[in-house]
Parts: structure tokens; C-alpha cells; sequence
């Protein structure tokens, strides 16, 4: 599928085909009427989605045909419960037997990521089922029937109804807990176990050549028109242009990695749910206090006269990266690299979802009584010209509205993400911007 829906009517997100303003795949949109496109990378004078994920209008000027699909234009998902609700569910499926780790699960975290067995457990990772379907039973419970009202709008991210009953969307993978600033379970990122390799096409100028790969990791078929065209072994990102034998270009195809990070998630399927809007962010905090904090939120739970929960995480220093996992990791090694100081830096750190929504931390921070960042991102990542925009855009901001920002450094030759340096014995170094 290559338009997929947004939730601004009229928008489709480009998914496997290449954005006409920035050349690149993934985040950009374009207006069903085929004359705009709201691009995340390219900037224009003309600011768009100004609230969540920031992107730049601009205009296609001779206008191309978007071809979407009635099914894409049709399906209506979900949108997800409110927290408290989504947390018992998701609290019950970390809960039941289905969602056990696996023993190889368990020598990845063990190993590469050097947690140990006590730390794996109060940081409740799991499995992604092998019969989600049992789980999703277990999960729902009285619920099923409830759930199954076609006039409901709101359902839980990853489930959906299948010609059989409910089960979940998703693959063999971990499955990482986001955690809200309550302590809520407010979704789930899947750590895939094999990365799938993808055709890039360009839909835009060139919507009859499409592409797939018929075998992983590398071996695609093109079609023109819809008949084989091509069938053979491409190179990993390298772009090639298709031209028939008078040297006519018929397209272009580019071999592309696949994600290893996932949510859990099940827009365009029939009940389901999608994971964002808003878009879950991960409160990590040192796993010596996650118990506590779990004790905290079963108390308020059991409270039927709260409704303001005392588990809410205050913190007047924050430290922000992108990607839970890493979240968890580095914050248990930041309390120990900066025992001295830790008051100073603080012993919290939030996963925003991506560089380029950053804006969507600010009431986050606001809530949680935050006077100072330290802006932990990848250090590659900051390199990248397109981020590193967003990055100077978020420190401007959060300067603008009285934040004290600090960024974390390091050698890049000493790890790439701030769980790698510090699992590699260094400590990376606070500058204030
Ligand atoms: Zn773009």
C-alpha cells in the first residue's frame, strides 16, 4: 500500500515511494487532489501540522493523479481508549502466560543489551505471542462482546477482528511497555526479530512500475502495468532507474532496510486501533524505583474516589532520546555515571517518539514540573541535515519558553546512542546551549 491514511482528512502519508520535494521515503503527505505536498524534510514558508509532527507545504505544479484505494479511503480506525483504560488492558496482556520472553528474547536483552534477568523482569518486557489470538481472548475477557459494537469508536491499538474473532497485528518480536508519566502502559514498540527488506518505487511520477520482493532479503520482481517486468537480485539502497529498450524510463526501484521498531498497532483492519494520536512517550526512570512506582499506581487503581493519580513523575531535570529501550538502559547507567550530580541531571528520561515530533513533549515536560533538558539524541543522527533542523528548531523552542537545555556529547567512535556509550564504560559530556 502506498497512500496510507493520516488523520487530517484529505492527507495520505507516502509509504514505499519517494517524496517529489525531498527524494526521500517515509513522514511526508500528499492532498488526495494530487497538488500539494506537506513534506517533513524540505522546508518552505508555509508551515503545516504545526501542533505534532512538523512538516512544510508545498506545491506540485503540474499536479499528479493519487490513485487511493476505497478501502484505504473507507476504513475508519479507531482511536485508541482513553490511558487509564488502555493501561488495564495492556497491563493485562504483559500479565498473561501467552506473552512469557522466549529464551532467545531473553539472551538478546541479557547479552547484547547487558540487562540482567532482575532488571528484564520489573521492566516487564515480553514476547510478542505466537497464537495472538489466545491472548487477545485472555486480554479482552468480559469485554469481547463490548468491544465487537460496530458503533464504537475507540478500541485498543494492535487488536482488530479477524474472519475468525479478535486477535492482535504483529510479528515475532519483543514487545517494549511505553510508559506515560503516571505509570500508565500507554502502548507498545515491537523489536522485530527479522528485518524485512522493501521496494522503493516512485508512485508519483511513475505510478505504473511497482515492485516487491518476492524472496528476502534481496530478490524482487518489478512489474509494468501490472505484468513481470523484471525478476532478479538488487543491491541494498542503491536506486535504479528502469528504461525499456528504446530508453524509455519507466520508473525508478531502490532495495530499502525495513524498520526494526514497530508499535503495535492496527489501523485500516476491520475494529482496530491506531497506536498514535497522540503518540505514545516513554517515562523511563531507574528500574530500582519502577516497583515502587508499580505499588503506587495498584493503590490509586484500587481508589475509586482519585481522579487525580498520585503517581504522577515530577522532575525537575530531564534527560531526552528517542526509542524506549534505550531509554531504560541508559537511565540505570546514568545513576551510576553521574551519582554526584544526579540531582543536578536528574534521574528521569523521556523517549520521544522521533526527532520531528518533538513538539508533542512539551505539555509532557509542562506536567511534570520540568526546569531542565539534556538532549541525549544519536549522534549520527544529529549529523543528518534534515534533524539536525529539528534539533535546532526544538532547542530555540524550549530556550524560548524558559527551559535550561543542555546537549549531551560524545565520540561518535565510542557508540552510536547514549545506551552505547555508557554500556561501552564512557560518559558522555553536558554542554549547556
Ligand atoms: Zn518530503
Amino acid at each position: 500500500m502506498v497512500y496510507r491514511k493520516t488523520k487530517i482528512e484529505g492527507w495520505f502519508e507516502l509509504q514505499r515511494t519517494v517524496c517529489p520535494i525531498c527524494g526521500k521515503t517515509g513522514g511526508c503527505m500528499i492532498h488526495k487532489d494530487g497538488n500539494k505536498i506537506a513534506c517533513i524534510r524540505e522546508r518552505s514558508d508555509i508551515q503545516f501540522g504545526k501542533n505534532s509532527c512538523q512538516s512544510w507545504l508545498h506545491h506540485l505544479k503540474d499536479g499528479v493523479k493519487v490513485n487511493v484505494s476505497d478501502k484505504v479511503a473507507t476504513t475508519k480506525s479507531r482511536k485508541k481508549f482513553p490511558v487509564h483504560l488502555l493501561h488495564g488492558f495492556f497491563s493485562k496482556l504483559v500479565n498473561d502466560s501467552t506473552t512469557l520472553l522466549t529464551t532467545p528474547h531473553i539472551h538478546h536483552l541479557n547479552g547484547e543489551r547487558q540487562l540482567s534477568d532482575n532488571t528484564i523482569a520489573k521492566r516487564q518486557y515480553r514476547s510478542f505471542p505466537q497464537q495472538p489470538w489466545v491472548t487477545a481472548k485472555n486480554v479482552l475477557g468480559k469485554f469481547e462482546e463490548r468491544l465487537s459494537d460496530q458503533n464504537l469508536t475507540v478500541g485498543i491499538p494492535g487488536f482488530y477482528m479477524n474472519n475468525y474473532g479478535w486477535t492482535i497485528n504483529g510479528q515475532s518480536g519483543i514487545l517494549i511497555p511505553y510508559r506515560n508519566e503516571y505509570n500508565f502502559i500507554t502502548g507498545f514498540q515491537i523489536r522485530v526479530d527479522e528485518v524485512k527488506n522493501f521496494v522503493e518505487t516512485d508512485q508519483i511520477n511513475y505510478p505504473n512500475l511497482k515492485a516487491y520482493v518476492k524472496q528476502q532479503p534481496n530478490h524482487v520482481q518489478i512489474q509494468v502495468n501490472g505484468q513481470k517486468y523484471w525478476e532478479g537480485v538488487l543491491e541494498l539502497g542503491k536506486r535504479k532507474t528502469i528504461a525499456d529498450e528504446n530508453g524509455e524510463i519507466l520508473g525508478t526501484v531502490k532495495l530499502a532496510k525495513g524498520q526494526r521498531y514497530y508499535w503495535l498497532s492496527s489501523p485500516n483492519k476491520k475494529y482496530g486501533t491506531v497506536a498514535g494520536d497522540p503518540v505514545p512517550i516513554h517515562v523511563a526512570i531507574p528500574s530500582k524505583q519502577l516497583e515502587e512506582w508499580n505499588k503506587t499506581l495498584e493503590a490509586d487503581l484500587k481508589n475509586p474516589d482519585t481522579d487525580s493519580y498520585t503517581t504522577l513523575r515530577k522532575a525537575k531535570s530531564v534527560w531526552i532520546t528517542e526509542g524506549a529501550l534505550k531509554a531504560d538502559i541508559a537511565i540505570d547507567h546514568i545513576v551510576e555515571a553521574f551519582a554526584d550530580t544526579i540531582d543536578e541531571v536528574g534521574d528521569t528520561m523521556i523517549a520521544a517518539p522521533g526527532i520531528n515530533s518533538w513538539r508533542s513533549l512539551l505539555p509532557m515536560l509542562k506536567n511534570m514540573g520540568v526546569k531542565r533538558v539534556n538532549l541525549a539524541f544519536d549522534m549520527d543522527a544529529i549529523e543528518n541535515e534534515h534533524v539536525n533542523q529539528y534539533f535546532h528548531d526544538m532547542v530555540k523552542e524550549l530556550k524560548s519558553q524558559g527551559y535550561e537545555v543542555y546537549v549531551a556529547a560524545w565520540s561518535l567512535k565510542n557508540g552510536k546512542g547514549i545506551d552505547d556509550i555508557l554500556l561501552n564504560g564512557y560518559t558522555p559530556q553536558l554542554r549547556k546551549l
